[in-house]
């Protein structure tokens, strides 16, 4: 694989991923790519195919962060903005691990990509009480989260 790809090369190679079923790691292997590198790719191009196709659903709002910020700076001076990068282990998805509901109802960490349960295979990172926090939580907290509202 060349180092540098022209877009619709990029495209392209996507567009086969996508239709490959197989997971980042194996794909990667097989077009000499680094997994993380396909997979930020993956959520440029999402993103990218949301925007266009929403038309007004921006993922990042910029001048809205930038907005947030100067208040921020202005007016209160300590403040944090927190992105969702979890990583399912089994099938290398980065992004955001879902909060699913099992047949007791009980709550349980969900991989979109690959639907994996197991929560010793994910790497799941959430804001609670002002600490950045990786190991999971009680259903309550749990709970949650799940109803946090993504504002930005
Ligand atoms: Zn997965």
């Amino acid at each position: 694989m060349k180092a540098i790809l022209t877009k619709s090369e990029k495209e392209r190679l996507l567009e086969q991923f996508e239709k490959s079923g197989k997971t980042y790691a194996q794909f990667a292997e097989e077009n000499g790519l680094n997994v993380k590198t396909l997979s930020k790719w993956i959520y440029e191009w999402h993103h990218q195919i949301k925007t266009t196709n929403e038309g007004k659903f921006v993922e990042i709002n910029i001048p809205a962060v930038m907005a947030l910020l100067k208040h921020i700076y202005n007016n209160i001076m300590y403040a944090e903005l927190n992105t969702k990068s979890d990583f399912c282990q089994k099938c290398d998805y980065t992004g955001e691990i879902q909060i699913a509901t099992d047949g007791d109802g009980k709550l349980i960490w969900e991989c979109p990509n690959c639907k994996n349960h197991d929560q010793t295979t994910m790497n799941v990172a959430r804001r609670t009480c002002g600490y950045i926090v990786t190991q999971y939580w009680n259903q309550g907290r749990t709970q949650e989260i799940k109803e946090r509202v993504l504002h930005l």
